[in-house]
């Protein structure tokens, strides 16, 4: 199972690395900053059997 996921900036494109927290709670969502732009994200993480499915978008719409 791995800990982190790579997903894509809504705003800049970027790829960032996603830290799951696998205590948690499923599903999550919370608020992170895109690490490169800057820009609020609304991330929502869901937790499969083997993987974690992770979507942001972003948060201000
Ligand atoms: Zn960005």
């Amino acid at each position: 199972m791995q800990d982190t996921v790579e997903i894509f900036c809504p705003y800049c494109g970027e790829p960032n690395e996603i830290f799951i927290d696998y205590s948690g709670g499923n599903p999550q969502s919370y608020e992170e900053d895109c690490q490169i732009c800057c820009q609020p994200w609304e991330v929502r993480v869901e937790l499969m059997e083997n993987q974690a499915n992770v979507t942001v978008s972003k948060s201000n719409e």
